[in-house]
């Protein structure tokens, strides 16, 4: 089975690289030649643990190959994913520009060899699936090839016979159906998210494009392939679940998602601002009522707020959508207000504890939107940073990874950055915990101590053994706590 993925990142990338894991002939297309280059030398243009070497694995065999040639990438694929970033426009409207050029340029590429199946992965409006439809068959009136054979066979029978009459491969419903695939992997963990996911969403209005789908993804249905030694098989991981709808349906269960997890991270932190001013714990409060199966407990850590590429854009996306058809989204809204003030959390708990930010030397651990990523889109350490820059603080930072995409990425933070946490700390009147990555948990609390000009750590993840902390002699403030 060939398979072309068009949007060579986070999805992409992983989603390819994986592909060509269970035996797929893959070819991933960007446009970015500098990425397609730096990927056919066999390096990953961004950090996801184990990605590298089955990046490597994959082009040593043969079947995974990198191209920034769209059309060729297309005409020699069965399965064309359109996987590129959906970015949030102001208004909080989706922009769909790149999927747009991408679905033009599939119709320009189109033979009749074979039935194509053009996937959308990307995380796109409802309607989207119809509306690549439509720019794929406007793509097919550029694409010469298909218009000249039109043309002869419309010499050969002339009159033209009705539609239904017409050779089979003339029509475009024949050379191309759309289906939605909605992507659910979080960074970080991506691998394993795509190899033992929660379920597979398949949004079709033909069978056909749903059997080619089940059949790509049949060894992770059915879990007959053997594992990767960076992604070990779970033990519960038994058949995953297909959920197969209509397109409409497939690309709400995504906004959906997104909207319900984003939401819930909201209401921890609405509680915790409670908790805080009533004197309970987050932490304590969350263990009891995450216990209750019909809430669980993931999903519901108090902090500076959710972020990352995700999140912020689906839910401005789905309240966009909501708005085209006059439907209020209250509680939508209220997920994106609470996340938004509890981005100041950080500062306004330095301010009660220094009071004067002026002149002050800050350090934030972690900068990422979450550990094990360098991705840095909305990712609230950047806000906090531009808040205490402008209130006149020096601002260190300190990320085990994501330190060269911000410096490249960010250019105008007026960041320091630090090699490591205890580099961090000298001189620091309060360090800000903005990340839990796990070297964060592990502290060597005396050193800090000793270097620190004040001794003051603001745990914006709730992720230290506060009495620990207290005992070497910190001023603690969590969220919620
Ligand atoms: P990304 O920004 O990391 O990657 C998008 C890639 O598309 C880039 O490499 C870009 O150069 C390429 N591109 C843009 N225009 C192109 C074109 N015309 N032709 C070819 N390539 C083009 O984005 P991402 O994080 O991988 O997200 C992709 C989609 O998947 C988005 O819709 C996103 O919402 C969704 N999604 C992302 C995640 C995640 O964790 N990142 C998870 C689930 C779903």
């Amino acid at each position: 089975m060939e398979v072309c993925v068009v949007g060579t990142g986070y999805v992409g990338l992983v989603t390819g690289t994986c592909l060509a894991y269970l035996g797929r002939s893959v070819v991933c297309v960007d446009i970015d030649e500098r990425k397609i280059q730096a990927l056919r030398e066999g390096q990953s243009p961004i950090y996801e643990p184990g990605l590298q070497p089955l990046i490597a694995s994959g082009q040593q065999r043969g079947m995974l190959r990198f191209s920034t040639d769209l059309e060729a990438s297309v005409r020699e694929s069965e399965i064309i994913f359109i996987a590129v970033g959906t970015p949030p426009l102001p208004s909080g409207r989706a922009n769909l520009a790149a999927v747009e050029a991408v679905a033009r340029s599939i119709g320009r590429a189109l033979d009749w060899e074979r039935r194509r199946v053009i996937v959308n992965k990307s995380t796109v409006p409802i309607g989207s699936g119809n509306w690549v439809e439509m720019l794929v068959k406007e793509g097919l009136s550029e694409n010469a090839a298909y218009q000249e054979r039109l043309a002869l066979a419309a010499r050969a029978e002339s009159p033209a016979p009705p539609a239904s009459r017409r050779l089979p491969a003339f029509r475009p419903e024949d050379l191309f159906l759309v289906a939605s695939n909605p992507e659910f992997l979080r960074e970080g963990s991506a691998i394993a998210d795509t190899f033992y996911p929660d379920r597979i969403v398949i949004g079709a209005s033909e069978a056909h494009a749903t059997e080619r789908l089940r059949a790509l993804y049949e060894p992770i249905i059915e879990q007959t392939f053997s594992p990767p030694p960076s992604a070990p098989r779970p033990a519960e991981c038994a058949a995953v679940p297909v959920v197969t709808t209509d397109l409409a349906s497939a690309e709400m269960i995504k906004y959906a998602a997104n909207a319900f997890l984003a939401t819930k991270i909201s209401f921890a932190n609405e509680i915790a601002n409670i908790c805080e001013r009533v004197g309970a714990d987050i932490k304590e409060v969350v263990r009891g009522f995450g216990l209750d199966g019909r809430i669980g407990p993931q999903f519901l850590n108090a902090g500076v707020g959710w972020g990352g590429s995700c999140f912020g854009k689906d839910v401005s996306a789905l309240i966009d959508i909501a708005q085209e058809y006059h439907y209020e989204p209250a509680l939508l809204r209220s997920t994106v207000e609470v996340n938004r003030r509890q981005r100041q959390v950080a500062v306004q708990k330095l301010q009660e504890t220094l009071k004067i930010i002026k002149g002050k030397t800050i350090g934030l651990l972690g900068l990422a939107f979450k550990p094990e990523t360098d991705d840095l889109r909305d990712a609230p350490a950047l806000e906090i940073a531009r808040q205490l820059s402008d209130m006149g603080a020096r601002v260190k930072a300190y990320d085990p990874i994501a330190v060269e995409a911000c410096r490249a990425n960010y250019p105008e933070l007026k960041l320091e950055y630090a090699a490591s946490a205890a580099a961090l700390a000298e001189d620091c009147d309060a360090v800000v915990v903005v990340t839990e990555w796990d070297e964060f948990r592990h502290l060597d609390l005396c050193q800090l101590a000793e270097v620190m000009r004040a001794k003051v750590i603001i745990d914006g993840r709730n992720v230290l053994d506060r009495e620990a902390v207290e005992q070497a002699g910190f001023v603690y403030r969590g969220v919620g706590r």
